[in-house]
């Protein structure tokens, strides 16, 4: 990593236009790996919760997630903490809940299986509502969203655990902000709706591209037919985002796409403000934003849009990032 990058990333995430672009972290081990990343973000976008529960040899109690959600609370106070609720499923196993199916990408995970089995989900919410209850900074994110009926009855459970929480701490506890990952390409068509129902959403790109291209993320035989940079993957981002900005729906982006540089200048292009990413990716992200103009981001998006492969679309990329040097 150059100086110039570990410079970069302590600064405010900008452009060189001097827009700001809202940096937070993908995390998913303990506050303390993260200690470094405190300064560098504005908060977690996400928190991959279902990590420590893989690393487990059974389901943590609710004390034991009560003291895990509250060393992330705690370590970025004052910023927002998204915890996704446990996203998991046939392709992402625990040990101690083996799952098995012939299409697992298509089966019983993510929202499915904990509305399935509420108790799993209530244990968790109840934990996050109590970690928070000192610091008031946390954001519940509901993973594998596909119907409007699943997000009025994770609500509705929501709502049953903060009224629990309550009972036993005995005062009223600060209401999170709940929202969803788009991930699922049913709900791509549904962001008016979305709006009326949560108070954000944030893009999944490494299932929306699996879901889009109908490409198993995990199968190496259709490796190659699997990129974000898919010309219908982008039309979808950017629908995404030009609906969401009509209805005043505050969108972040949390796939792998957020970190890689190759992508940046397209997704500022084309209006994402709000970008979640690996810590390591961090630096050369915000380096490589300090020196994009807007409005070159959104002239090179709006070629983009026009390609018909995902090879045009590399190309322009390529010639976009070779002009600049
Ligand atoms: C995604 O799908 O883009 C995402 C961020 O979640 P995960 O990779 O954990 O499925
Ligand atoms: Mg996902």
């Amino acid at each position: 990593l150059s100086k110039t990058a570990e410079t970069a990333a302590e600064l405010p995430g900008a452009l060189k236009s001097g827009e700001h672009i809202s940096i937070m972290l993908n995390a998913g081990l303990s506050a303390e790996l993260e200690i470094d990343h405190d300064k560098w973000v504005e908060g977690i976008g996400l928190y991959r919760t279902e990590v420590p529960f893989m690393l487990q040899s059974g389901f943590p109690s609710e004390e034991e997630q009560v003291a895990q959600y509250q060393g992330m609370l705690q370590l970025f106070h004052n910023k927002p903490v998204t915890l996704r609720t446990l996203d998991i499923g046939a392709d992402k196993q625990l040990p101690y809940m083996p799952i098995s199916e012939e299409n697992p990408a298509l089966g019983w995970r993510g929202i499915r299986l904990t509305l399935d089995q509420p108790e799993i989900f209530l244990v968790q919410v109840r934990a996050m509502l109590r970690a928070n209850a000192a610091s008031g900074n946390l954001r519940i994110l509901l993973p594998m969203i596909t119907s409007i009926d699943e997000i009025d009855d994770a609500r509705h459970l929501i709502d049953r655990a903060i009224h629990e929480v309550e009972e036993l701490l005995g005062y009223e506890i600060p209401r999170p902000q709940v929202g969803i990952m788009l991930e699922v390409p049913s709900m791509v068509f549904l962001i008016p709706q979305l709006a009326r129902k949560v108070d954000f959403v944030s893009v999944g790109t490494n299932d929306l591209t699996q879901y889009l291209l109908a490409v198993d993320r995990n199968n190496t035989r259709v490796a190659n037919l699997y990129s974000a940079l898919h010309p219908a993957v982008l039309q979808a981002l950017y629908r995404i985002m030009t609906l969401a900005k009509r209805v005043d729906l505050p969108v972040c982006l949390c796939g792998e796409m957020a970190g890689d540089p190759t992508c940046i200048p397209l997704l500022v292009g084309m209006g994402y403000r709000h970008l979640s990413m690996n810590g390591k990716n961090i630096p050369r992200v915000k380096y490589l934003l300090r020196h994009l103009e807007c409005n070159e981001t959104e002239q090179l998006a709006a070629q983009v849009l026009q390609s018909s492969t995902t090879s045009e679309v590399r190309y322009q990329i390529s010639v976009f990032m070779e002009r600049r040097g």
